[in-house]
């Protein structure tokens, strides 16, 4: 995803803001890497440059968990 999307994104609970925090970005193409709400705290992945902004219930969580375990150290908040 590319930074000024973080402009119109917003947390799909609360609506409130969201805090980006870039693991990997490559062209100005952030690749990996996650988004906070400043909130609610919840986290939400960019997996493969693809921002993962769903409600619980739609959320993968295999997939989550596996991105989760890769970047864990990076997620100490
Ligand atoms: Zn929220």
């Amino acid at each position: 995803m590319r930074r000024w999307l973080l402009d119109i994104l917003v947390c799909p609970i609360d609506k409130s803001d969201l805090q980006l925090r870039v693991f990997v970005e490559c062209d100005d193409e952030i690749t990996e890497g996650v988004l906070i709400c400043s909130a609610c705290k919840r986290l939400y992945p960019i997996i493969k440059g693809i921002p993962v902004l769903l409600p619980d219930e739609l959320r993968d969580k295999s997939v989550e968990q596996e991105f989760f375990k890769r970047w864990k150290d990076r997620l100490v908040l």
